[in-house]
């Protein structure tokens, strides 16, 4: 299960990356992409992406977004500002 028990997040309890732990701490390049793939289809994903960028996450997907691929602090901007245009039309 990647969502913690005591956080706000709980409310999540439905969400499909439950039990799915080891694909979205993405241990390959592979599993990152199928874990993004699955956040792509979750009802979840903006308030999912929001916590995590809050929280300042460095590992793990969270709401589509791979933060264990931070490249730079500049690319990661980049993307994050990219991903929110694509979430917010
Ligand atoms: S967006 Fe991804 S990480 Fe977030 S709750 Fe949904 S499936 Fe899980």
């Amino acid at each position: 299960m990647k969502i913690s028990e005591d956080s706000e997040e709980q409310s999540f309890k439905d969400a499909p990356c439950l039990g799915l732990t080891e694909i979205f701490y993405n241990y390959s390049d592979k599993q990152a992409l199928v874990a993004e793939k699955i956040c792509n289809e979750c009802k979840y994903q903006k308030p999912c992406l929001d916590g995590a960028i809050v929280r300042g996450e460095f590992n793990g997907v969270w709401g589509g977004f791979n933060f264990s691929n931070q490249r730079s602090r500049a690319e990661f901007v980049k993307e994050l500002k990219w991903i929110y245009q694509m979430m917010n039309g």
